[in-house]
Formats: C-alpha cells, sequence, structure tokens
C-alpha cells in the first residue's frame, strides 16, 4: 500500500539541522505512527512521503516555509516584569504559555534587563532547513473513526 490522504503510516525518523545536529529521532523507540493528509506532519515531509511504501528509505532537506515557517521578528516582544506574576525569579531559557491573537501560544524568555522581559513567540525550529532521514516501517488504510478524529488511534497514537 502507497502513503497517500487518510492512510495511517508508521515511520522512523532522524531529524538534523543545517549543521548537522541531531535535534529528534525515533531510533531505539517506536515507530511514529500518524494520519497522512491531517496536517499531523510539517507539510515538506508530508509531500516528501506521498507514494511511499513499506520499506522505503528517503533523505530530504526542507526549507522552512515547509517546516515551521520563517523567524518573525514580530513574535519577539518586551512585556513587563510585572506581568509574570507569582514566579519570582524569571530566567532565560524559560518557558511560559502567553495569550496572543492567534490563541495560545509558547513563548520563551530571551533576555531579562531590569523590569522588562524579552519573550520569543517563534517556533523553537522557526526559520531553520530541516533534513530528515526517513524509513517506512508500515502503511495501512485509516479506519473512519481515525478519518473523524484526524488521527491515530492505537499502538503509537493518540486519542
Ligand atoms: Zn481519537
Amino acid at each position: 500500500m502507497q502513503i497517500a490522504q487518510d492512510t495511517v503510516v508508521l515511520i522512523h525518523y532522524t531529524l538534523t539541522n543545517d549543521s548537522g545536529e541531531v535535534l529528534d529521532s525515533s531510533a531505539g523507540g517506536e515507530p511514529l505512527a500518524y494520519l497522512h493528509g491531517n496536517g499531523n506532519l510539517i507539510p515538506g515531509l508530508e509531500q516528501a512521503l506521498v507514494g511511499k511504501a513499506t520499506g522505503d528509505k528517503l533523505s530530504v532537506k526542507i526549507e522552512p516555509e515547509d517546516a515551521y515557517g520563517a523567524y518573525d521578528d514580530d513574535l519577539v516582544q518586551q512585556v513587563p516584569r510585572a506581568a509574570f506574576r507569582g514566579v519570582p525569579d524569571v530566567q532565560v531559557g524559560m518557558q511560559f504559555q502567553a495569550q496572543s491573537n492567534l490563541g495560545p501560544r509558547l513563548v520563551v524568555v530571551k533576555e531579562v534587563a531590569g523590569d522588562t522581559v524579552t519573550v520569543d513567540g517563534n517556533h523553537p525550529l522557526a526559520g531553520q532547513r530541516l533534513s530528515f532521514d526517513v524509513e517506512v516501517v508500515g502503511v495501512r488504510a485509516a479506519t473512519e473513526e481515525e478519518r473523524a478524529h484526524g488521527h491515530v488511534h492505537g499502538a503509537g497514537g493518540q486519542h
């Protein structure tokens, strides 16, 4: 069976950045299971997998616009220290859930200077070109329920 819209796909993958640093990998663990064509993977990776079958291996380089998007300077904002009520010691690298026009968004603290905290709402991989080494280890048709939910059930899936 070939990978197409609404197939359940199992892959092993290793994700590296442009410097060759491994950012994520399923090696040594369970393969990733996802429902194809439902926005569960970044667009560039889904496109590369269309038509592949069990046993196929591929290496793809994905530009930021087909991965986690370009880095957006507008998502870097300065907020008053007082906005972090209940956090006694705000430090660089801390992550917070912030409210934005587009709903809740994860931001990371970039700088703390006096009463001003600079936070960055970009995805950690925004603006990066990503390389995936992928092996397809299974393809099956999705159940009706999986299609309705837009994700995989059972081993390796969510509910
Ligand atoms: Zn479900």
